[in-house]
């Protein structure tokens, strides 16, 4: 389709950049960060960026001077496990802090030119007594606003409205119904794009920088609320946590529980160097080929969206204050494992996080990167800075959950690398995505929530309703209806607000084969006061849509239950000799959507298809084994689930054009202008049964447009037609409801001087809905190794979601090994 207007327009931003590295420290060298030796005798697992401490038994310090208003970046690379915290050299208040589980560490903060800080080093854990620092400072660019920063309810009545509005290259939330879209404006300009394109909207936040700043100071009440009658969470939080916050958290959890907790780092650096950490729950942690089903539970793929990270984390929190203690947790921790990865983009977390410290009156970028959304990828092309020092703001980067591979490249992700939702420059081509890839790619990820904020959704597959709905649609929707019986969310395919493409259960669900959901949580703000958005939303307290029904902490109990289900997975039952190890391997092509080379979709080429190889162990234990894996089968490949027929569809219906030529009308809302109507009936059950209804209408001249919109009966329109350069349009409706229609027909153009083009051959065509269809099987490759490594057996294994497999004496000799499916 062809829609009437420019693409993306790039933003422009007003730049005080002075990238600059002067410090006392890096007196001697005014262009290269210099490095310094730090020491420390000993290892104490404590935390180094709350506290400066001076012990020179376990920390070293370095000092240095801001020479910028900006942020300071300290880095340490060393062996065993080294923290940064850098303070404010007077009043050893907090600036930054960096807590990652190995000698890998970025602290980043906000400072003023000329103020002294302390970097202090800590030796946490590991033999290396010495590491080595660095300290940069960076100016950061001021965007330039023209007006307050405002959320907007964009009315679009039709997913072609929808789909106009995501082409426009604003900040689009997941907020909408079937009739509009929550947008963020930053600025006139923004309004003026939506009123060029004749959107109309209603202010829903007038002045989102203020809202933000009264959230901060009913935090601090909260805080101090809280200090007196104790926080309800799990891990008695009382406010959003910063970075280093999380991983020394996390490593803490690991520290402090041995038996059930293995840290973990992914295996891709971000693009600023940072490790992305997470940590793994059960009964025997380091143990990975126990053949136990997965959750995993993730949080911040986009920057700005701090609840999901916390959600997450108290999760973590919650599995292990309650293991031993509470049946129903000791229960079902026993028969899984938790992943926990709170966040999976660290890069823009940071910057969001703390750009709230940018003191008002320096006029930084503060907001601006505070509503940063995307990663931190250079775009070498365009801009020139960090992430965060950029003339792009915070507009620099990719939208992690549009960069997955599968059906990465179509709609409702953005081609313009300065959109909010750029999906990058190919199929997994961001370290963020390429971890998760990883994780599934070497485990068998059974069940995966993906949190987000905000709009009160519990979101299944599929992302973009072209792909049509899984053979586990109505599983997926039960599970769904199930959850958010407790957090008040409402139950929805992903594609029901509107299409989204490189998304990530697009590829961990249709081609890994774990069910998965994506969680937006509450019902307005990406980061609402921490009393609403994180201890009533998780927990289900007022004024949580989930008050009195468990939250998020009951919906993802029932995701664990799930878990342990065998009827959500696959299992493989058999015996192997003790020590010996089981593999499973897949190799297949994964194809991206046909890619989208510009917004809207009038310039589509090919799918690209790239390599994908899955393959995880179980290791034998000597005694019979259900080994929990996914379906060998691609839930891509495996069919679609649809709707038989009970009638034939209804006959053709022609529409007459009624005499006259109705004057041109382009306005945005056609009804202020000239159309024709022409009435008809669409019938149902148990006459005719119409699975597919298309209006069509056609023309002469290329340069012509006459446009086509549907009424329903519900006196709304329903569907519509209004693409250029062709001659015809095409008003498609699945499964129509029976009742009476109009067509309106529009002259938005004719060509000038030539005889009036009108348009003919109208008719309204129906077909039969799609019924359930069943794709090829595909299996696994089974291989069993002995203690040396030596492939003893192989073989191929099928097996379906909620099927058993008993694969018998795998392993070989007279073992003959029948697969006998069991039941149920
Ligand atoms: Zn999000």
């Amino acid at each position: 389709m062809n829609y009437r207007m420019t693409g993306g327009r790039a933003r422009r931003v007003a730049v005080v950049a002075m990238a600059c590295m002067l410090s006392l420290l890096c007196a001697a060298s005014a262009t290269a960060a210099t490095r310094v030796k730090v020491s420390a005798g000993k290892a104490l697992a404590k935390g180094c960026h709350t506290k400066f401490v001076g012990d020179r038994a376990h920390t070293d310090v370095v000092r240095a001077t801001s020479g910028v208003d900006g942020l300071v970046q300290a880095r340490l690379k060393g062996r065993g496990d080294w923290d940064l915290g850098v303070f404010d050299a007077g009043t050893k208040r907090s600036v930054a802090g960096s807590a990652a589980l190995r000698g890998n560490e970025l602290a980043e903060g906000v400072v003023n030119k000329g103020q002294r800080l302390l970097v202090q080093a800590c030796r946490f854990r590991g033999r290396a007594s010495s590491a080595r620092v660095s300290v940069n400072f960076l100016g950061v660019a001021r965007e330039s606003t023209d007006g307050p920063v405002q959320v907007v309810d964009v009315s679009t009545p039709t997913r072609a409205d929808k789909r106009r509005l995501q082409g426009l290259g604003l900040d689009l939330t997941e907020h909408g119904d079937s009739d509009s879209v929550e947008v963020v404006l930053y600025g006139a300009e923004d309004a003026e794009e939506l009123r060029r394109n004749k959107f109309t909207w209603q202010v829903r936040i007038a002045d989102l920088e203020r809202r933000n700043e009264a959230n901060r100071r009913a935090d601090r009440r909260y805080r101090a609320r809280a200090a007196q009658t104790g926080s309800q969470l799990p891990s008695g939080r009382t406010s959003y946590r910063r970075l280093p916050d999380y991983e020394l958290e996390l490593k803490i959890l690991a520290a402090q529980n041995p038996d059930l907790v293995r840290p973990i780092t992914l295996p891709y650096k971000t693009h600023q160097g940072r490790d992305v950490v997470g940590i793994e729950i059960a009964t025997d942690p380091y143990n990975l080929r126990d053949g136990k089903p997965i959750f995993l539970n993730m949080g911040v793929h986009h920057a700005r969206e701090w609840p999901s990270s916390e959600h997450s984390i108290e999760w973590a929190y919650e599995l292990l204050t309650n293991y031993g203690e509470v049946g129903r947790t000791t229960r079902l921790v026993r028969a899984t494992r938790n992943i926990v990865i709170p966040i999976i983009n660290p890069d823009g977390f940071n910057i969001s996080r703390e750009a709230p410290d940018f003191p008002p009156e320096t006029e930084f970028g503060q907001f601006s990167y505070e509503m940063k959304r995307k990663n931190c990828w250079p775009n070498p092309g365009v801009a020139t800075g960090t992430c965060e020092n950029s003339s792009q703001g915070r507009l620099l980067g990719v939208d992690p959950n549009r960069n997955y591979g599968g059906f990465w490249g179509g709609g409702g992700a953005s081609t313009n690398p300065l959109s909010d939702t750029f999906r990058g420059t190919g199929p997994f081509s961001e370290p963020e995505t390429q971890n998760v890839r990883a994780l599934h790619s070497e485990r068998q990820i059974t069940n995966l929530i993906t949190n987000h904020t905000y709009s009160n959704l519990v979101l299944r597959p599929p992302g973009v309703a072209d792909v049509g709905f899984p053979l586990e649609e109505p599983m997926l929707e039960d599970l769904g209806g199930l959850m958010a019986s407790h957090n008040g969310y409402a139950n929805i395919p992903s594609f029901g607000l509107y299409d989204t493409t490189g998304t990530t259960e697009d590829w961990t669900f249709w081609s890994a084969g774990g069910i998965g959901y994506t969680f937006e949580i509450g019902p307005e703000e990406f980061h609402p006061p921490y009393q609403t958005g994180v201890v009533a939303e998780f927990l289900g307290l007022p004024p949580a849509e989930g008050a009195g029904q468990g939250g998020n902490l009951e919906a993802y109990y029932e995701m664990l239950e799930a878990t342990a289900d065998r009827q959500y997975h696959s299992v493989l039952r058999g015996r192997a000799p003790e020590g010996w190890t089981l593999k499973i391997k897949k190799s297949f092509m994964t194809a991206t959507s046909p890619v989208w080379r510009n917004n809207f979709g009038t310039d589509i080429g090919p799918p690209q298809l790239f390599p994908d190889s899955l393959e995880s162990e179980y290791r034998s234990d000597g005694e019979r084994f259900d080994w929990h894996i996914n379906p060998s089968t691609r839930p891509v490949v495996a069919g679609r689930h649809g709707r038989t027929p009970v009638a034939p569809p209804q006959a053709e219906i022609s529409l007459a054009n009624p005499p006259g030529q109705p004057a041109e009308n382009t306005q945005g809302n056609y009804q202020n202008g000239a159309y024709e109507s022409i009435p008809f009936t669409v019938g149902g059950p148990p006459e005719v049964d119409n699975g597919k209804m298309t209006v069509h209408i056609e023309w002469g001249n290329p340069n012509t447009d006459w446009d086509l919109y549907i009424v329903g009966p519900n006196g709304e329109v329903v569907t519509q037609s209004a693409s250029f350069g062709d001659t015809t349009e095409d008003a498609v409706l699945f499964d129509p409801p029976p009742g009476q229609y109009t067509a309106h027909v529009v002259n938005f153009d004719q060509v000038d001087g030539q005889p009036f083009d009108d348009w003919s051959n109208g008719r309204v065509t129906f077909a039969s809905p799609t019924p359930t269809f069943y794709g090829p099987k595909e299996s696994w490759q089974l291989s069993c190794e002995d203690e040396e490594g030596r492939v003893r057996a192989t073989r191929s294994v099928f097996v379906d979601r909620g099927d058993r497999l008993n694969v018998g004496r795998v392993c070989g000799g007279a073992s003959a090994a029948k697969a006998a499916r069991e039941s149920g």
